[in-house]
C-alpha cells in the first residue's frame, strides 16, 4: 500500500470532539511514532484509523480507498491493530488466538489451510511465542499475552499496522525485540503508526513523529525536528536536555528533575 492519509479528521465521544482537524500522510515503509500527553487523543486517532470509531468530519484513506466505504473485514485484510489493552476472558490457546489473525482472509466455506498455519507459525516465532502455543491465554503473564496479540496482528499479513503503546507491559529486551521486528517489516513496505510513551524509543525507531496535544497536531516531522527542548517544555511540561544518541545519531532525551 502506497500511503495512508488522514484528512481533516474530527472525532470524539458523547461529550464532543476530542480530535480537531487532524491531517497527515504516512507513506509506504514508514514508521510513524505518535506521542503526546495522556488524554491527548492518540488512542482516539488510532480508533478512527481502524474504523472502530466514526469521525464526525474528515476522511481516512487506505491507499486510494475511503475507509468509510470499506467493510470491517476488508479493512482487516490490510490493516491490523494492537490495542492498548486487550481483555482476554476466554480460555483459547495461544495457537488458536494467533490463527484467528487469518480470519479476514478466509471465505465462508474455507477454513484455514496449510499456508495459514505456516503464516501463524512464523508470526509466533517472530514474537517469541511459539513455545507458548499450547498454553491457555488467560494463564500467561501480561508481557507474554501482549506478544501473542502482536503475533495475531502479524498473522493478518497487514499492509498497515497500528499499535497503541504496544510494549508498555514488556521487559526491555522484549520491547527492543518487538520494535526491531516491526521496524524490519517496514523495510518490506509495512506502514506503521505506533503510539509510544517512551520518547527515546520513539526517537530510535520512528522515521517521523506526530505530536498530539489536546486533540491537535502540535508538531509533525523527523525526530530531530520534533524532539527539542522547547517542545519538551510545551508538550509535556518538562525540562530536558537533548543529545545525540552516540551510535544511532538520533536525538536522545535526558529528563531533568523538577
Ligand atoms: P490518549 O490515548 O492520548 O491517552 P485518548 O484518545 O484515550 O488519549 O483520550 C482522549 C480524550 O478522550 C480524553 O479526554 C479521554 O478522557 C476521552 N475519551 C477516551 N475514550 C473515551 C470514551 N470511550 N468515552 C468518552 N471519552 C473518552
Ligand atoms: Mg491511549
Amino acid at each position: 500500500m502506497q500511503k495512508v492519509e488522514v484528512q481533516h479528521i474530527c472525532a470524539g465521544y458523547n461529550l464532543g470532539d476530542v480530535l480537531q482537524d487532524i491531517n497527515f500522510t504516512a507513506r509506504e515503509g514508514e514508521f510513524i511514532g505518535l506521542i503526546g500527553p495522556n488524554g491527548s487523543g492518540k488512542s482516539t486517532l488510532l480508533h478512527v484509523m481502524s474504523k472502530i470509531l466514526n469521525p464526525t468530519c474528515g476522511t481516512v484513506y487506505l491507499g486510494d480507498v475511503e475507509i468509510e466505504s470499506m467493510k470491517l473485514k476488508e479493512v482487516a485484510r490490510v490493516l491490523a491493530v494492537i490495542p492498548q489493552d486487550s481483555p482476554m476472558t476466554f480460555s483459547f490457546t495461544v495457537a488458536d488466538i494467533v490463527i484467528m489473525g487469518r480470519n479476514p482472509h478466509l471465505t465462508l466455506f474455507h477454513s484455514e489451510g496449510k499456508e495459514d498455519i505456516e503464516i501463524a507459525r512464523k508470526a509466533m516465532e517472530a514474537t517469541d511465542t511459539f513455545h507458548l502455543r499450547n498454553r491457555v491465554i488467560t494463564n500467561l503473564s501480561g508481557g507474554e499475552r501482549q506478544r501473542v496479540i502482536i503475533a495475531r496482528a502479524l498473522a493478518q499479513s497487514p499492509k498497515v499496522l497500528l499499535l497503541d503503546e504496544p510494549t508498555a507491559n514488556l521487559d526491555i529486551r522484549h520491547q527492543i525485540e518487538i520494535f526491531d521486528l516491526v521496524k524490519r517489516l517496514t523495510e518490506e513496505g509495512l506502514i506503521v503508526i505506533c503510539a509510544i510513551h517512551d520518547l527515546n524509543l520513539a526517537s530510535l525507531y520512528s522515521d517521523r513523529l506526530i505530536v498530539l496535544k489536546e486533540g491537535r497536531v502540535l508538531a509533525f516531522g523527523n525526530p530531530e525536528e520534533v524532539l527539542t527542548v522547547e517542545n519538551m517544555r510545551e508538550i509535556f511540561g518538562v525540562e530536558a536536555i537533548l543529545q545525540n544518541h552516540p551510535v544511532e545519531n538520533s536525538p536522545f532525551v535526558i529528563l531533568m528533575r523538577s
